[in-house]
């Protein structure tokens, strides 16, 4: 998310003080006080104030899949309910991180992409720090070589994919039931390889929260954060999922670089109004007829990666496309 598009979600928000408390959050990071990286990193000083403002409002922090069977069993997830993710399984979790977490008692989901622990990269975990993290938290799948999988043939996905669960069995004895996308890409074809896999659910990196009665077990959002302060933590706590959107226009990123037409359609027939998102572009309100959007944009993007969203009174839906 460019800090633009940031601001836009700050100023919707300050417009709507009444959201105390919506819906279920899954947070995302990567780095623990790793200064070099910081648009990955956090500071566990603001990891603490974080879990602090969580034990002060009453949230619970539940393990990631205790939201997944919620949204299996198509039940509301309680708005306290808080997850956490840590994505790639770099060492700085193990050093610095983990060391929070276990003060605090709170449950985490590590997502590990198995190549750099496998061939033991510098930055990143082994397989017998990974044993012992399992101990306090789970440990998932993040594929074998974090690679651009909308550029990789199917061939190349599905080689990936064997690979990573193969290592994971290997040296974890584990088969992994949670997945998610690397760089937080996919499109329609990546999606249906991915889950021929069988995976209980699928994460992307989409600013958003968690409605356990719409949320899509194989597309859940999660937000990121990072850096020195909790301001964006506080935001995103209170986002709303926006229940019942269909993408149907565009499905892949636009080799023209030009989004012609955005295709929507929502279950809420009633729905009049609504606002579509589309990177480099921003907002644009558009009319609802009978649940369907459609929105004949014509907008050069300049970006290999793309946002296109829909908001229905401050209520949002976003979907990536990537080159
Ligand atoms: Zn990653």
């Amino acid at each position: 998310m460019t800090k633009v598009n940031l601001l836009f979600f700050k100023l919707l928000l300050l417009l709507s003080p009444y959201l105390l408390f919506a819906d279920g959050h899954i947070f995302v990071y990567h780095r623990f006080d790793d200064n070099r990286y910081p648009t990955t990193n956090i500071s566990t000083k603001t990891l603490r104030a974080e879990f602090n403002y969580l034990k002060k409002h009453n949230y619970k922090v539940v393990p990631l899949i205790d939201i997944v069977e919620k949204i299996k069993a198509k039940e509301k997830v309680p708005d306290n309910w808080v997850a956490f993710t840590i994505d790639d399984g770099f060492k700085t979790f193990y050093t610095n991180g983990l060391p929070v977490f276990k003060q605090y008692g709170y449950p985490f989901t590590l997502f590990i992409a198995v190549k750099y622990t496998q061939e033991k990269y510098r930055d990143y975990v082994s397989w017998k720090q990974l044993k012992e993290i399992s101990k306090y938290g789970s440990v998932e799948f993040h594929s074998y070589g974090h690679g651009h999988f909308g550029r990789m043939s199917d061939k190349q996905l599905k080689a990936d994919m064997d690979k990573g669960l193969k290592f994971m069995k290997e040296h974890l004895n584990y088969e992994p039931k949670l997945f998610v996308y690397p760089y937080g890409e996919y499109d329609a074809r990546v999606e249906k390889i991915v889950n021929s896999y069988g995976f209980q659910a699928v994460f992307n990196q989409n600013m958003g929260a968690v409605n356990g009665e719409c949320s899509d077990a194989y597309d859940i959002d999660r937000s990121a954060v990072v850096g020195s302060n909790s301001k964006d933590f506080k935001l995103y706590l209170k986002f709303k999922e926006l229940c019942g959107v269909h993408f149907h226009k565009p499905l892949y990123f636009p080799k023209d670089k030009i989004v012609k037409t955005v295709e929507v359609t929502l279950d809420d027939k009633s729905i009049t109004i609504a606002d579509i998102f589309i990177s480099n572009h921003g907002w644009h309100k558009v009319k609802v007829k009978n649940g369907k959007i459609v929105y004949h944009a014509n907008k050069k993007v300049s970006r290999d990666r793309i946002k296109i969203g829909v908001k229905v009174k401050s209520k949002i839906k976003l979907m990536v496309l990537s080159k």
